[in-house]
Protein backbone atom coordinates (compact mmCIF):
# COMPACT_ATOMS: atom_id res chain seq x y z
CA UNK A 1 0.00 0.00 0.00
CA UNK A 2 1.71 2.93 -0.98
CA UNK A 3 0.10 6.79 -0.36
CA UNK A 4 -0.51 9.12 -2.88
CA UNK A 5 2.50 10.91 -4.34
CA UNK A 6 3.44 14.30 -3.50
CA UNK A 7 3.68 15.91 -7.02
CA UNK A 8 6.42 18.21 -5.81
CA UNK A 9 8.46 14.87 -4.92
CA UNK A 10 10.20 12.27 -7.39
CA UNK A 11 7.74 9.92 -7.78
CA UNK A 12 9.38 7.06 -6.34
CA UNK A 13 9.87 8.72 -3.20
CA UNK A 14 7.19 7.87 -0.78
CA UNK A 15 6.19 6.50 2.22
CA UNK A 16 6.15 2.61 2.44
CA UNK A 17 2.79 1.06 4.32
CA UNK A 18 2.59 -2.42 5.38
CA UNK A 19 6.14 -3.65 4.28
CA UNK A 20 9.39 -4.16 5.52
CA UNK A 21 11.41 -2.92 2.10
CA UNK A 22 10.63 -1.98 -1.57
CA UNK A 23 12.38 -3.59 -4.44
CA UNK A 24 14.65 -1.48 -6.03
CA UNK A 25 17.79 -1.15 -8.84
CA UNK A 26 20.69 0.90 -8.45
CA UNK A 27 20.73 3.89 -10.65
CA UNK A 28 24.18 3.08 -12.94
CA UNK A 29 27.19 5.37 -12.35
CA UNK A 30 29.52 6.96 -16.02
CA UNK A 31 33.04 5.50 -14.95
CA UNK A 32 33.48 2.67 -12.43
CA UNK A 33 36.67 2.30 -11.34
CA UNK A 34 37.70 0.08 -8.05
CA UNK A 35 39.83 2.60 -5.57
CA UNK A 36 40.27 -0.43 -2.71
CA UNK A 37 38.92 -3.36 -1.51
CA UNK A 38 39.59 -5.71 1.80
CA UNK A 39 41.45 -8.78 1.01
CA UNK A 40 39.47 -10.39 4.10
CA UNK A 41 35.98 -9.61 3.03
CA UNK A 42 36.61 -10.82 -0.22
CA UNK A 43 37.54 -14.23 1.18
CA UNK A 44 34.45 -14.19 3.19
CA UNK A 45 32.66 -13.85 0.14
CA UNK A 46 34.85 -16.78 -1.21
CA UNK A 47 36.44 -14.39 -3.88
CA UNK A 48 40.01 -14.07 -4.95
CA UNK A 49 42.43 -11.48 -6.62
CA UNK A 50 41.36 -12.36 -9.90
CA UNK A 51 37.95 -12.02 -9.39
CA UNK A 52 38.69 -8.80 -7.66
CA UNK A 53 40.52 -7.02 -10.90
CA UNK A 54 37.86 -7.78 -13.28
CA UNK A 55 35.96 -4.90 -14.77
CA UNK A 56 33.10 -6.78 -13.98
CA UNK A 57 33.76 -6.44 -10.68
CA UNK A 58 34.08 -2.87 -10.58
CA UNK A 59 30.41 -2.72 -12.54
CA UNK A 60 28.84 -5.00 -10.16
CA UNK A 61 29.96 -3.25 -7.29
CA UNK A 62 29.24 0.44 -8.73
CA UNK A 63 25.69 -0.69 -8.94
CA UNK A 64 25.89 -0.84 -13.20
CA UNK A 65 25.45 -4.70 -13.38
CA UNK A 66 23.22 -7.03 -11.47
CA UNK A 67 24.71 -11.18 -11.20
CA UNK A 68 22.07 -13.33 -11.36
CA UNK A 69 20.38 -14.09 -8.44
CA UNK A 70 20.62 -10.51 -7.06
CA UNK A 71 17.72 -8.70 -6.15
CA UNK A 72 17.72 -5.86 -4.95
CA UNK A 73 15.47 -3.69 -2.48
CA UNK A 74 15.83 -1.20 0.16
CA UNK A 75 14.82 -1.69 3.61
CA UNK A 76 11.97 1.03 5.19
CA UNK A 77 12.70 1.98 9.07
CA UNK A 78 12.09 4.78 10.62
CA UNK A 79 14.43 6.38 13.72
CA UNK A 80 14.74 8.55 16.90
CA UNK A 81 17.37 11.48 15.52
CA UNK A 82 19.25 13.39 18.21
CA UNK A 83 16.40 12.08 21.00
CA UNK A 84 12.81 13.02 18.85
CA UNK A 85 10.82 10.53 16.42
CA UNK A 86 11.52 11.27 13.09
CA UNK A 87 9.22 9.07 11.23
CA UNK A 88 9.79 7.30 8.07
CA UNK A 89 13.73 7.14 7.00
CA UNK A 90 14.44 3.85 5.33
CA UNK A 91 17.44 3.21 3.02
CA UNK A 92 17.49 6.26 1.45
CA UNK A 93 21.24 5.46 -0.30
CA UNK A 94 21.69 1.80 0.62
CA UNK A 95 20.62 -0.74 -1.51
CA UNK A 96 20.64 -4.29 -0.74
CA UNK A 97 22.02 -6.79 -3.53
CA UNK A 98 21.18 -9.97 -2.13
CA UNK A 99 22.93 -12.53 0.65
CA UNK A 100 25.68 -14.71 -0.58
CA UNK A 101 26.20 -18.20 1.37
CA UNK A 102 29.96 -18.48 1.35
CA UNK A 103 31.66 -22.04 1.26
CA UNK A 104 31.52 -22.10 5.02
CA UNK A 105 27.86 -22.08 5.03
CA UNK A 106 27.97 -18.67 6.13
CA UNK A 107 25.30 -15.88 5.27
CA UNK A 108 26.09 -12.60 4.44
CA UNK A 109 24.27 -9.90 2.93
CA UNK A 110 26.27 -7.30 0.27
CA UNK A 111 24.80 -3.60 0.47
CA UNK A 112 25.64 -0.58 -1.78
CA UNK A 113 26.17 2.81 -0.33
CA UNK A 114 25.44 5.61 -2.73
CA UNK A 115 23.95 3.58 -5.29
CA UNK A 116 21.24 5.94 -5.84
CA UNK A 117 17.85 7.13 -4.71
CA UNK A 118 15.35 4.87 -3.55
CA UNK A 119 11.41 5.07 -1.99
CA UNK A 120 13.34 6.40 0.85
CA UNK A 121 16.15 8.97 -0.03
CA UNK A 122 13.01 11.47 0.96
CA UNK A 123 14.74 14.88 -0.57
CA UNK A 124 18.20 13.71 -1.76
CA UNK A 125 20.19 12.47 -4.52
CA UNK A 126 20.76 8.68 -3.12
CA UNK A 127 24.48 9.52 -3.35
CA UNK A 128 28.09 9.29 -1.16
CA UNK A 129 31.10 11.18 -1.41
CA UNK A 130 34.73 9.23 -2.47
CA UNK A 131 35.44 11.69 1.34
CA UNK A 132 33.07 10.00 3.28
CA UNK A 133 33.05 6.68 1.47
CA UNK A 134 36.70 6.27 2.03
CA UNK A 135 36.09 6.97 5.46
CA UNK A 136 33.62 4.21 5.64
CA UNK A 137 35.73 2.03 3.66
CA UNK A 138 38.74 2.16 6.24
CA UNK A 139 37.23 2.71 9.78
CA UNK A 140 34.60 -0.90 8.83
CA UNK A 141 37.95 -2.77 8.21
CA UNK A 142 39.58 -0.86 10.76
CA UNK A 143 37.05 -2.03 13.43
CA UNK A 144 37.27 -5.29 12.55
CA UNK A 145 41.08 -5.49 13.27
CA UNK A 146 40.63 -3.78 16.15
CA UNK A 147 38.44 -6.73 17.15
CA UNK A 148 35.30 -4.33 17.32
CA UNK A 149 32.03 -5.40 16.10
CA UNK A 150 30.85 -4.33 12.57
CA UNK A 151 29.96 -4.32 9.51
CA UNK A 152 32.50 -4.53 7.06
CA UNK A 153 33.36 -3.15 3.84
CA UNK A 154 34.26 -5.63 0.69
CA UNK A 155 35.04 -2.49 -1.79
CA UNK A 156 35.46 0.85 -2.69
CA UNK A 157 34.44 2.17 -6.07
CA UNK A 158 34.68 5.78 -7.70
CA UNK A 159 31.45 6.86 -9.97
CA UNK A 160 33.54 8.88 -12.28
CA UNK A 161 30.38 11.18 -11.33
CA UNK A 162 30.69 14.12 -9.00
CA UNK A 163 27.98 14.62 -6.02
CA UNK A 164 27.37 18.22 -4.96
CA UNK A 165 27.30 18.44 -1.07
CA UNK A 166 26.98 21.45 0.83
CA UNK A 167 30.31 22.11 2.30
CA UNK A 168 29.36 23.04 5.96
CA UNK A 169 32.99 24.69 6.42
CA UNK A 170 33.02 27.70 3.61
CA UNK A 171 29.12 27.70 3.10
CA UNK A 172 29.27 26.82 -0.67
CA UNK A 173 27.72 23.91 -2.66
CA UNK A 174 30.85 22.31 -3.88
CA UNK A 175 31.28 19.71 -6.18
CA UNK A 176 33.08 16.37 -5.02
CA UNK A 177 33.96 12.67 -6.27
CA UNK A 178 31.46 9.98 -5.84
CA UNK A 179 31.72 6.47 -4.76
CA UNK A 180 29.96 3.19 -3.94
CA UNK A 181 31.26 1.55 -0.95
CA UNK A 182 30.13 -2.76 -1.04
CA UNK A 183 28.92 -3.02 2.93
CA UNK A 184 28.81 -6.62 4.10
CA UNK A 185 27.13 -8.14 7.13
CA UNK A 186 24.79 -10.88 8.20
CA UNK A 187 22.17 -8.49 8.66
CA UNK A 188 21.53 -4.90 8.24
CA UNK A 189 18.41 -4.72 10.47
CA UNK A 190 18.38 -1.99 12.76
CA UNK A 191 16.05 -0.76 15.83
CA UNK A 192 14.66 1.66 13.91
CA UNK A 193 13.33 -1.42 11.47
CA UNK A 194 10.55 -2.34 14.11
CA UNK A 195 10.32 1.29 15.38
CA UNK A 196 8.40 2.33 12.44
CA UNK A 197 5.88 -0.44 12.44
CA UNK A 198 5.18 -0.13 16.23
CA UNK A 199 4.68 3.86 15.45
CA UNK A 200 2.50 2.92 12.99
CA UNK A 201 0.44 0.72 14.64
CA UNK A 202 1.29 -2.38 12.22
CA UNK A 203 1.38 -5.14 14.61
CA UNK A 204 1.44 -7.71 12.10
CA UNK A 205 4.33 -6.34 10.27
CA UNK A 206 6.43 -6.20 13.48
CA UNK A 207 5.60 -9.20 14.61
CA UNK A 208 6.22 -10.80 11.46
CA UNK A 209 9.60 -8.95 11.18
CA UNK A 210 10.61 -9.79 14.95
CA UNK A 211 9.79 -13.24 13.82
CA UNK A 212 11.83 -13.28 11.07
CA UNK A 213 14.81 -11.84 12.69
CA UNK A 214 14.61 -14.34 15.15
CA UNK A 215 14.39 -17.26 12.94
CA UNK A 216 17.26 -16.09 10.68
CA UNK A 217 19.95 -14.06 12.46
CA UNK A 218 19.26 -15.46 15.87
CA UNK A 219 18.50 -19.29 14.82
CA UNK A 220 20.23 -20.37 18.17
CA UNK A 221 17.65 -19.03 20.68
CA UNK A 222 14.83 -21.68 21.42
CA UNK A 223 11.67 -21.66 23.46
CA UNK A 224 7.95 -20.98 23.29
CA UNK A 225 7.49 -17.03 21.40
CA UNK A 226 7.45 -15.28 24.65
CA UNK A 227 10.51 -17.13 26.02
CA UNK A 228 12.37 -16.66 22.61
CA UNK A 229 11.59 -13.38 22.41
CA UNK A 230 12.38 -12.37 25.67
CA UNK A 231 15.82 -14.07 25.28
CA UNK A 232 16.42 -12.42 22.10
CA UNK A 233 15.51 -8.42 23.82
CA UNK A 234 18.31 -9.69 26.32
CA UNK A 235 20.69 -10.91 23.64
CA UNK A 236 20.37 -7.64 21.74
CA UNK A 237 21.06 -5.84 24.86
CA UNK A 238 23.99 -7.48 25.81
CA UNK A 239 25.75 -7.23 22.46
CA UNK A 240 25.26 -3.36 22.40
CA UNK A 241 26.71 -3.31 25.46
CA UNK A 242 29.41 -5.35 24.30
CA UNK A 243 30.76 -2.66 21.27
CA UNK A 244 29.59 0.13 23.37
CA UNK A 245 32.57 -1.17 25.44
CA UNK A 246 34.65 -1.78 22.98
CA UNK A 247 34.50 1.96 21.14
CA UNK A 248 35.05 3.02 24.58
CA UNK A 249 38.44 1.14 24.56
CA UNK A 250 39.59 2.15 22.06
CA UNK A 251 38.68 5.35 21.72
CA UNK A 252 35.87 5.83 19.08
CA UNK A 253 33.28 8.45 18.35
CA UNK A 254 30.14 7.36 16.73
CA UNK A 255 28.85 10.95 16.44
CA UNK A 256 25.11 9.39 15.22
CA UNK A 257 23.80 6.96 17.55
CA UNK A 258 20.33 7.63 16.73
CA UNK A 259 18.34 4.60 17.10
CA UNK A 260 18.50 4.20 12.76
CA UNK A 261 22.05 3.14 13.50
CA UNK A 262 21.82 0.53 15.69
CA UNK A 263 22.24 -2.48 14.52
CA UNK A 264 19.98 -5.19 15.79
CA UNK A 265 23.17 -7.74 16.08
CA UNK A 266 25.47 -4.83 18.32
CA UNK A 267 27.46 -4.48 14.82
CA UNK A 268 28.43 -0.93 14.59
CA UNK A 269 27.40 0.21 11.72
CA UNK A 270 26.85 3.90 9.65
CA UNK A 271 30.19 5.29 9.04
CA UNK A 272 29.42 8.98 9.13
CA UNK A 273 30.87 12.08 11.08
CA UNK A 274 32.54 9.62 13.45
CA UNK A 275 35.94 10.10 14.90
CA UNK A 276 38.61 9.25 17.48
CA UNK A 277 39.08 10.77 20.33
CA UNK A 278 43.05 12.12 20.36
CA UNK A 279 43.71 14.16 23.71
CA UNK A 280 41.53 12.16 25.84
CA UNK A 281 38.25 14.41 26.28
CA UNK A 282 35.10 12.60 27.30
CA UNK A 283 32.72 15.82 26.08
CA UNK A 284 34.64 15.41 22.46
CA UNK A 285 32.00 15.33 19.39
CA UNK A 286 33.41 15.23 16.17
CA UNK A 287 29.88 15.74 14.85
CA UNK A 288 29.55 19.27 14.33
CA UNK A 289 25.24 19.00 14.19
CA UNK A 290 25.85 18.05 17.38
CA UNK A 291 28.25 20.90 18.67
CA UNK A 292 25.70 22.09 21.36
CA UNK A 293 24.22 19.66 22.75
CA UNK A 294 27.01 17.21 22.62
CA UNK A 295 24.41 14.18 22.99
CA UNK A 296 26.57 11.91 21.18
CA UNK A 297 29.68 12.88 23.20
CA UNK A 298 32.46 9.93 24.08
CA UNK A 299 31.54 9.76 27.58
CA UNK A 300 28.06 9.53 26.88
CA UNK A 301 28.01 6.61 24.29
CA UNK A 302 27.09 3.79 27.20
CA UNK A 303 23.80 6.30 28.28
CA UNK A 304 22.65 6.79 24.40
CA UNK A 305 23.12 3.02 23.76
CA UNK A 306 21.16 2.64 27.05
CA UNK A 307 18.28 5.08 25.65
CA UNK A 308 18.06 3.74 22.47
CA UNK A 309 17.38 0.15 23.69
CA UNK A 310 14.55 1.81 25.90
CA UNK A 311 13.58 2.85 22.15
CA UNK A 312 13.63 -0.61 20.82
CA UNK A 313 12.14 -1.75 24.03
CA UNK A 314 9.14 0.59 23.55
CA UNK A 315 8.60 -0.75 20.36
CA UNK A 316 8.57 -4.15 21.18
CA UNK A 317 6.33 -3.75 24.13
CA UNK A 318 3.23 -5.06 21.95
CA UNK A 319 4.86 -7.97 21.08
CA UNK A 320 5.43 -8.86 25.01
CA UNK A 321 2.32 -7.27 26.42
CA UNK A 322 4.60 -7.47 29.41
CA UNK A 323 7.46 -5.08 30.99
CA UNK A 324 9.25 -7.76 32.82
CA UNK A 325 11.46 -9.34 30.11
CA UNK A 326 11.94 -5.84 28.50
CA UNK A 327 13.31 -4.63 31.90
CA UNK A 328 15.24 -7.56 31.86
CA UNK A 329 16.79 -7.27 29.07
CA UNK A 330 17.46 -3.30 29.49
CA UNK A 331 19.11 -4.35 33.53
CA UNK A 332 21.34 -7.01 31.71
CA UNK A 333 22.74 -4.12 29.09
CA UNK A 334 23.54 -2.31 32.26
CA UNK A 335 25.38 -5.22 33.80
CA UNK A 336 26.98 -6.50 30.73
CA UNK A 337 28.21 -2.67 30.38
CA UNK A 338 29.49 -2.47 33.70
CA UNK A 339 31.49 -6.52 33.81
CA UNK A 340 32.97 -5.27 30.22
CA UNK A 341 33.66 -1.91 30.94
CA UNK A 342 36.01 -3.25 33.76
CA UNK A 343 37.47 -6.19 32.36
CA UNK A 344 38.20 -3.58 29.55
CA UNK A 345 40.01 -0.91 32.16
CA UNK A 346 41.41 -3.75 34.10
CA UNK A 347 43.23 -4.57 30.45
CA UNK A 348 44.12 -1.07 29.84
CA UNK A 349 45.82 -0.89 33.00
CA UNK A 350 47.26 -4.45 33.04
CA UNK A 351 45.66 -5.36 36.10
CA UNK A 352 44.45 -9.13 36.89
CA UNK A 353 41.41 -7.72 39.02
CA UNK A 354 39.58 -4.60 39.39
CA UNK A 355 38.52 -3.24 42.75
CA UNK A 356 36.30 0.05 43.68
CA UNK A 357 39.29 1.38 44.11
CA UNK A 358 40.63 0.91 40.73
CA UNK A 359 37.85 2.44 39.62
CA UNK A 360 38.95 5.87 41.43
CA UNK A 361 41.88 5.39 40.04
CA UNK A 362 40.77 5.28 36.44
CA UNK A 363 38.54 8.35 37.23
CA UNK A 364 41.57 10.27 38.72
CA UNK A 365 43.57 9.41 35.42
CA UNK A 366 40.43 10.37 32.61
CA UNK A 367 40.65 13.78 34.70
CA UNK A 368 44.10 14.43 34.37
CA UNK A 369 44.30 13.35 30.94
CA UNK A 370 41.65 15.50 30.32
CA UNK A 371 42.93 18.72 31.32
CA UNK A 372 46.55 17.79 30.45
CA UNK A 373 45.56 17.11 27.42
CA UNK A 374 47.33 13.80 26.61
CA UNK A 375 46.20 11.51 23.70
CA UNK A 376 44.84 8.58 24.77
CA UNK A 377 46.15 6.21 22.33
CA UNK A 378 49.97 6.88 23.06
CA UNK A 379 49.52 7.24 26.74
CA UNK A 380 47.96 3.17 27.37
CA UNK A 381 50.66 2.02 24.79
CA UNK A 382 52.87 3.44 27.02
CA UNK A 383 51.88 2.72 30.10
CA UNK A 384 52.95 -1.18 29.10
CA UNK A 385 56.51 0.49 29.02
CA UNK A 386 56.44 1.71 32.43
CA UNK A 387 59.44 0.79 34.69
CA UNK A 388 57.50 0.05 37.81
CA UNK A 389 60.33 0.30 39.69
CA UNK A 390 61.24 3.82 38.80
CA UNK A 391 57.93 5.41 37.51
CA UNK A 392 58.78 8.19 35.47
CA UNK A 393 57.53 10.51 32.54
CA UNK A 394 59.87 9.77 29.81
CA UNK A 395 57.47 6.93 27.99
CA UNK A 396 54.94 9.32 28.05
CA UNK A 397 56.70 12.36 26.96
CA UNK A 398 54.64 12.30 23.16
CA UNK A 399 51.62 12.33 24.21
CA UNK A 400 51.40 15.74 25.51
CA UNK A 401 49.50 18.12 22.95
CA UNK A 402 51.08 21.29 24.67
CA UNK A 403 54.19 22.31 26.57
CA UNK A 404 52.11 24.12 28.79
CA UNK A 405 49.79 20.91 29.57
CA UNK A 406 53.12 18.86 30.36
CA UNK A 407 54.37 21.94 32.64
CA UNK A 408 51.29 22.12 34.57
CA UNK A 409 50.24 18.46 35.00
CA UNK A 410 53.72 16.99 34.57
CA UNK A 411 53.95 16.79 38.57
CA UNK A 412 50.51 14.99 38.69
CA UNK A 413 51.12 12.84 36.15
CA UNK A 414 54.31 11.44 38.44
CA UNK A 415 52.82 10.92 41.76
CA UNK A 416 49.28 8.61 39.36
CA UNK A 417 52.09 6.89 37.97
CA UNK A 418 53.58 6.19 41.20
CA UNK A 419 50.65 5.27 42.64
CA UNK A 420 49.47 3.18 39.75
CA UNK A 421 53.08 1.18 40.21
CA UNK A 422 52.70 0.20 43.52
CA UNK A 423 48.98 -0.94 42.77
CA UNK A 424 50.45 -3.18 39.97
CA UNK A 425 53.34 -4.66 41.99
CA UNK A 426 50.76 -5.78 44.39
CA UNK A 427 49.69 -7.99 42.03
CA UNK A 428 52.97 -9.47 41.43
CA UNK A 429 52.65 -11.44 38.39
CA UNK A 430 55.29 -11.80 35.64
CA UNK A 431 55.80 -8.81 33.29
CA UNK A 432 55.86 -10.11 30.27
CA UNK A 433 52.50 -11.56 30.45
CA UNK A 434 51.13 -8.21 31.69
CA UNK A 435 52.64 -6.47 28.87
CA UNK A 436 51.48 -8.99 26.31
CA UNK A 437 47.72 -8.85 27.78
CA UNK A 438 47.89 -4.79 27.97
CA UNK A 439 49.12 -4.44 24.52
CA UNK A 440 46.34 -6.70 22.98
CA UNK A 441 43.53 -4.25 24.81
CA UNK A 442 45.90 -1.17 23.85
CA UNK A 443 46.19 -0.63 20.20
CA UNK A 444 49.37 1.28 18.63
CA UNK A 445 47.35 2.18 15.12
CA UNK A 446 44.11 3.37 15.33
CA UNK A 447 42.11 5.48 12.46
CA UNK A 448 42.99 8.81 13.53
CA UNK A 449 40.87 11.64 11.85
CA UNK A 450 44.06 13.54 10.45
CA UNK A 451 45.24 9.87 9.21
CA UNK A 452 42.03 9.10 7.32
CA UNK A 453 42.21 13.05 5.30
CA UNK A 454 45.52 12.75 4.17
CA UNK A 455 43.88 9.19 2.59
CA UNK A 456 41.18 11.08 1.05
CA UNK A 457 43.52 14.16 0.47
CA UNK A 458 45.58 11.96 -2.38
CA UNK A 459 42.97 10.52 -2.97
CA UNK A 460 40.80 13.32 -4.26
CA UNK A 461 43.69 14.26 -6.55
CA UNK A 462 43.66 10.79 -8.21
CA UNK A 463 45.99 9.03 -6.10
CA UNK A 464 44.81 6.05 -4.13
CA UNK A 465 47.51 4.62 -3.03
CA UNK A 466 47.45 6.24 0.77
CA UNK A 467 43.86 4.51 1.15
CA UNK A 468 46.19 1.32 0.50
CA UNK A 469 48.16 2.19 2.62
CA UNK A 470 46.28 3.24 5.41
CA UNK A 471 44.69 -0.39 5.27
CA UNK A 472 47.08 -2.30 5.44
CA UNK A 473 48.27 -0.31 8.61
CA UNK A 474 45.30 -0.96 10.56
CA UNK A 475 45.08 -4.18 9.45
CA UNK A 476 47.42 -5.12 12.50
CA UNK A 477 47.00 -2.35 14.89
CA UNK A 478 48.33 -4.00 18.38
CA UNK A 479 51.75 -4.74 16.07
CA UNK A 480 54.52 -2.88 16.20
CA UNK A 481 55.46 -1.98 12.48
CA UNK A 482 58.57 -0.52 12.10
CA UNK A 483 58.45 2.01 9.56
CA UNK A 484 55.24 2.65 9.99
CA UNK A 485 55.34 5.09 13.07
CA UNK A 486 54.29 7.91 11.90
CA UNK A 487 50.55 6.21 11.82
CA UNK A 488 51.04 6.28 15.30
CA UNK A 489 52.12 10.01 15.94
CA UNK A 490 49.71 12.52 18.07
CA UNK A 491 47.67 14.48 15.86
CA UNK A 492 50.11 17.48 14.24
CA UNK A 493 48.96 20.99 14.48
CA UNK A 494 47.91 21.68 11.02
CA UNK A 495 44.88 19.25 11.80
CA UNK A 496 43.70 20.57 15.15
CA UNK A 497 41.07 22.60 13.73
CA UNK A 498 41.02 21.25 10.05
CA UNK A 499 37.70 20.02 8.44
CA UNK A 500 37.50 16.14 8.79
CA UNK A 501 39.98 16.34 11.22
CA UNK A 502 38.88 17.83 14.43
CA UNK A 503 35.07 18.46 12.91
CA UNK A 504 32.53 16.95 10.47
CA UNK A 505 29.54 17.29 9.55
CA UNK A 506 26.83 15.13 8.55
CA UNK A 507 27.02 15.86 5.05
CA UNK A 508 28.28 12.78 3.11
P1 LIG B 1 22.32 9.05 8.43
O1 LIG B 1 22.36 10.38 9.12
O2 LIG B 1 23.48 8.79 7.53
O3 LIG B 1 22.06 7.92 9.35
O4 LIG B 1 21.07 9.10 7.43
C1 LIG B 1 19.76 9.33 7.87
C2 LIG B 1 18.79 9.03 6.76
O5 LIG B 1 19.04 9.87 5.63
C3 LIG B 1 18.82 7.61 6.24
O6 LIG B 1 17.51 7.24 5.91
C4 LIG B 1 19.66 7.72 4.99
O7 LIG B 1 19.40 6.69 4.07
C5 LIG B 1 19.23 9.07 4.46
N1 LIG B 1 20.24 9.70 3.61
C6 LIG B 1 21.41 10.26 4.00
N2 LIG B 1 22.09 10.74 2.94
C7 LIG B 1 21.34 10.47 1.84
C8 LIG B 1 21.48 10.71 0.44
N3 LIG B 1 22.54 11.34 -0.05
N4 LIG B 1 20.49 10.29 -0.37
C9 LIG B 1 19.40 9.67 0.12
N5 LIG B 1 19.20 9.42 1.41
C10 LIG B 1 20.15 9.82 2.28
MG1 LIG C 1 22.02 6.01 8.92
MG1 LIG D 1 25.03 7.93 7.25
Amino acid sequence: RELPADPSDAPHIRQVLGACYSHVRPTPVRAPELVAWSREVAAMLDLDEADVSSSRFAEVFAGNALLSGMAPYAACYGGHQFGNWAGQLGDGRAINLGEVLNGRGERLELQLKGAGPTPYARRADGRAVLRSSIREFLCSEAMHHLGVPTTRALSLVATGEEVVRDMFYDGHPQAEPGAVVCRVAPSFIRFGNFEIFAARGDLDVLERLAEFTIARDFPWIEGSPAERRSAWFAEVCERTARMVAHWMRVGFVHGVMNTDNMSILGLTIDYGPYGWIDNFDPGWTPNTTDEEMRRYRFGHQPRIAHWNLLQLANALYPLFRSEAPLQAGLDRYVATYDAESRRMQADKLGLAAFTDADLEMTDALHRLMTKAEIDMTIFFRALARLDLDAPSLAPFEDAFYSPEGREAYGGELQAWLEGYAVRVRQENRPAAERRARMDAANPRYVLRNWLAQQAIDAAEQGDYGLVAETLEVMRRPYEEQPGREHYAGRRPDWARNRPGCSMLSCSS
